[in-house]
């Protein structure tokens, strides 16, 4: 939907002549900060990449979703900037788990957004940052869940909020 948004966008700009493609393309490709490019490099290591591989990914800053190619993780800063940090960490270790477990290769599915939950927690939960999982799944609980009601989700190819909570407290216990 937005990548049909952002075609219109760029039609209409060559039309006015107010901005060019490139200008757009070169704001997609900018690097997002050190601080979290750091920090997604640390989850894909833990993640099980090579330090060389996790050096080497391109990390880009975006105004769209969040995504993750072959070619690089696009994580919408803004956006983060406006959540609390254990969301914040939990969907920069989410997108570093779309790349360690290849799911670049084919097409998004809820089955593959709930492995990447899935791998996310896990990784924190082994590297000591359980509290991560506990705040985030605190969160969805008591902040989101009662905002978005009990069907809420990110959107069609997202499990429900409340399924994510379910599986996150399911390896709290584990
Ligand atoms: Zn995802």
């Amino acid at each position: 939907m937005f990548r049909h948004q952002l075609c219109l966008a760029s039609l209409i700009a060559f039309a006015t002549g107010s901005i060019t493609v490139t200008h757009i393309s070169a704001r997609e490709s900018q690097p997002a900060s050190s601080s979290i490019q750091q920090e997604v490099r640390s989850y894909l290591r833990n993640l099980g990449i090579s330090t060389d591989r996790a050096n080497a990914l391109p990390i880009y800053c975006t105004a769209k979703h969040c995504t993750t190619t072959g070619n690089g993780i696009w994580i919408n800063e803004r956006q983060l900037a406006t959540h609390p940090p254990c969301l914040r960490s939990f969907y920069l270790a989410h997108e570093a788990a779309h790349y360690a477990l290849g799911h670049y290769r084919s097409i998004t599915t809820i089955g593959q957004e709930q492995e990447a939950d899935i791998a996310a927690a896990r990784m924190f939960c082994r590297y000591g940052q359980r509290a991560v999982v506990e705040e985030y799944a605190n969160y969805l609980q008591y902040t989101v869940i009662p905002q978005e009601g009990s069907k809420g989700r990110v959107d069609k190819m997202h499990p429900t909020f409340s399924d994510e909570l379910r599986y996150l407290q399911r390896i709290l216990a584990e």
